[in-house]
């Protein structure tokens, strides 16, 4: 690649608000196989909100949904937003005891009740029986929701459906992605069944779902032996590695600083036509070069 073509190229980028921070990387691109997206703010807007309480029998919605947003209050997960949110305006008690268990959800204690808040898989690990609950959670997941399982004290008291819409210009980013001859995949923490009702409606064809925090990087080695060199893009604190680990790694502008640091690429605004424009100057840029 010759030095004056790559600059004019970075230079074009810049005027369609990407920005790339390593002189090699419309090479990397240019080479990618697959594109590889974050779930969480990434394709969706990330700034989820509560759209259902269904609570178990026994259970009042004030008093659990008080429990459950005083727990929250000290997460950092964009989930804990919305379940603030829907608790607005609610006298929230003290958390006297509190651990957030990476890709499981919160443990805590509130008013002396031992509080579980998260995915399925951490009802399971702290032996809830979540019977009963099988049907809701099908609809919700069928919709791209995600329950999140709330217990006190070792039973479950609710199943809250958190709804995160997809970017409106998500479905199109996959499509123009495709007829450039490229794969496209989705990670995500998120449990499977709606993980695949969200690459449903953006037409994505691989996902790799309930991947844990430290699974990202194994999930982009593993795409790259079978697709070849592969380009991530996302926004999270936990994303940073597997943009590291990626050929080439696009950082959301909107997202955190620890992503945009371990990116090759940064999109300045959250809109995902970005990847595109980047793409298409890698190709150009390239194909000038040879
Ligand atoms: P992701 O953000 O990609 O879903 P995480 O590893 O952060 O991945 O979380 C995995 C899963 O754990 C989430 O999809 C959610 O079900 C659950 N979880 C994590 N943090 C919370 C929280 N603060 N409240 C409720 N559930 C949570
Ligand atoms: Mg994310």
């Amino acid at each position: 690649a010759t030095p004056t073509s790559i600059m004019v190229g970075t230079g074009r980028a810049a005027e369609l608000g990407v920005l790339f921070r390593k002189g090699d990387a419309l090479q990397q691109l240019d080479e990618a196989r697959v594109v590889a997206f974050d779930k969480t703010g990434t394709l969706t807007k990330g700034h989820p909100t509560v759209t259902r309480i269904e609570l178990a029998k026994g259970f009042e919605h004030d008093t659990v949904l008080r429990l459950v947003a005083a727990v929250e209050g000290k997460s950092e997960h964009p989930i804990a937003r919305a379940i603030e949110a829907a608790a607005k305006g609610m006298d929230l008690p003290e958390v006297t005891t509190f651990t957030a268990i990476s890709g499981y959800g919160l443990q805590a204690c509130v008013e002396g009740r031992d509080m579980l808040v998260g995915a399925e898989r951490l009802m399971t690990r702290e032996d809830v029986a979540i019977d009963g609950f099988a049907g809701v959670v099908e609809d919700l997941t069928a919709k791209g929701q995600t329950p999140v399982f709330a217990a006190i004290d070792g039973q479950l008291a609710a199943v809250l459906a958190v709804a995160d819409p997809v970017k409106p210009t998500s479905r199109a980013v996959v499509k123009q992605l495709h007829a450039q001859g490229l794969k496209v995949a989705m990670i995500t923490g998120d449990t499977a069944a709606t993980a695949q009702a969200i690459a449903t409606e953006l037409g994505i064809d691989h996902i790799e779902a309930e991947v844990l925090p430290d699974g990202k990087v194994a999930a982009i080695s593993g795409l790259r032996e079978r697709f070849g060199p592969v380009a991530f893009v996302g926004d999270g604190i936990n994303d940073a590695p597997a943009l590291a680990e990626a050929d080439i790694g696009l950082a959301v502008g909107t997202g955190t600083d620890v992503a945009i640091e371990a990116a090759d690429i940064v999109l300045m605004s959250g809109d995902l036509a970005g990847v595109v424009n980047a793409l298409h100057l890698s190709r150009q840029v390239m194909r000038n070069i040879r």
